[in-house]
């Protein structure tokens, strides 16, 4: 999901290894679904940013 524009595909697959996918909770629920959401820039938004303007790991490389 795009966090400028707020766009979203959706992925069939997932590579590498998995994240955790079993609540340490359930509430009481039965479930039998879990969705994994990847944040970041689409695209048009990436070729639109400047370069640092969401990169978070520069402000640490600079301290
Ligand atoms: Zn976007």
């Amino acid at each position: 999901m795009c966090r400028r524009c707020g766009r979203t595909e959706d992925i069939d697959c997932l590579i590498g290894s998995r994240p955790c996918l079993t609540p340490d909770a359930d509430h009481g629920f039965t479930v039998d679904e879990a969705e994994v959401v990847f944040w970041g820039l689409c695209p048009a938004c990436v070729s639109a940013a400047p370069a640092a303007d969401n990169i978070h790991h520069n402000e640490e490389e600079e301290l």
